[in-house]
């Protein structure tokens, strides 16, 4: 696997592929990898010549300082856990070779959708998202990008942001990868205590009791009871519970037609957030 952690000369590298007629196809990442990034890096290889995996992780999109200075940093195992699965490229860059001095956002509109749900609860979170995912973009020049289900929200907005700023990538998202007790796999859940940890899969056995109790008319008393099984958690603390058209990512509106709705959630587990969605029926 060949390592670049500044942008020139991975973008000379990336023109010569190019150059070549090769495919690359790019999966973004904050690191601290696990079996989700990696199903993602496999689905890239299925349909690229060239796969590039980026770690960074983007301090404009932290609306918490004590959850970025403790996001989990393991660049070591990173590394074996790429070489296990033949990445091609890793682009590993320092905060300053993308922001230089200024660590800001670009201020991004992306027709609302940055205002629901993670919008709401994450200042900022979303213009964060938007320049660093832009940035890579400008630096990898991707056939194809790769992002996982797990940040739904995320996912519209990065295509929403490659149709309005017409950019020449196709993204691709790919479907939610779980522990065997149904916890969503992120990297934020090593930093789970052990009793968090075992309560955790609360979440996802939440969301399965929703889509097997949704029937597009029932919203109002399935979000009641959602709210009222996790008043009763001992360990978990709900901060929203919602159900929103896959689409405009609007809470449901029963006056629709067309109607796509997906059950999103964010919960804290001690310090920790956890977010999960399942698509109802
Ligand atoms: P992160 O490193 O958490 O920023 O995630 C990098 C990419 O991997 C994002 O597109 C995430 O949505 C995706 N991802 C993270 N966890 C999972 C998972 N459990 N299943 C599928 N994709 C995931």
């Amino acid at each position: 696997m060949k390592v670049f952690k500044e942008k020139k000369p991975l973008k000379v590298y990336i023109s010569k592929l190019k150059a070549q007629n090769y495919t690359v196809g790019f999966v973004p990442t904050m690191g601290a990898l696990h079996q989700g990034h990696l199903s993602l890096i496999k689905k890239a290889q299925k349909k690229n010549d060239v796969v590039v995996v980026s770690i960074f992780v983007n301090p404009t999109q932290f609306d918490n300082k004590e959850d970025l200075l403790k996001y989990p940093k393991t660049i070591e195992n990173d590394t074996k856990l790429l070489n296990t699965v033949s990445c091609d490229v890793l682009f590993y860059p320092s905060v300053n070779e993308i922001y230089a001095e200024k660590i800001v956002s670009e201020k991004f509109d992306f027709d609302g959708l940055e205002n629901q749900m993670e919008g709401k609860f994450r200042d900022g979170h979303f213009n964060g998202v938007g320049t660093i995912v832009k940035t890579l973009f400008e630096i990898v020049e991707p056939d194809k990008a790769y992002f996982g289900q797990k940040d739904f929200q995320q996912l519209q907005i990065i295509k929403k942001m490659v149709k309005k700023h017409a950019m020449n990538v196709k993204v691709k998202g790919c479907p939610i990868f779980r522990e065997k007790d149904g916890l969503a796999m992120s990297s934020r859940n090593t930093r789970l205590s052990k009793d968090h940890r075992n309560a955790a899969p609360f979440i996802y056995k939440t969301l399965q009791k929703v889509r097997k109790n949704f029937n597009g008319e029932n919203s109002e008393d399935i979000i009641a009871w959602v709210e009222n099984e996790f008043k009763k958690h001992p360990l978990l603390k709900l901060e929203y519970f919602n159900i929103a058209n896959e689409k405009s990512l609007k809470t449901i509106n029963h006056n629709e037609s067309n109607k796509k709705y997906r059950a999103f959630i964010a919960v804290f587990a001690g310090e920790i957030r956890l977010i999960d969605n399942i698509k109802l029926k």
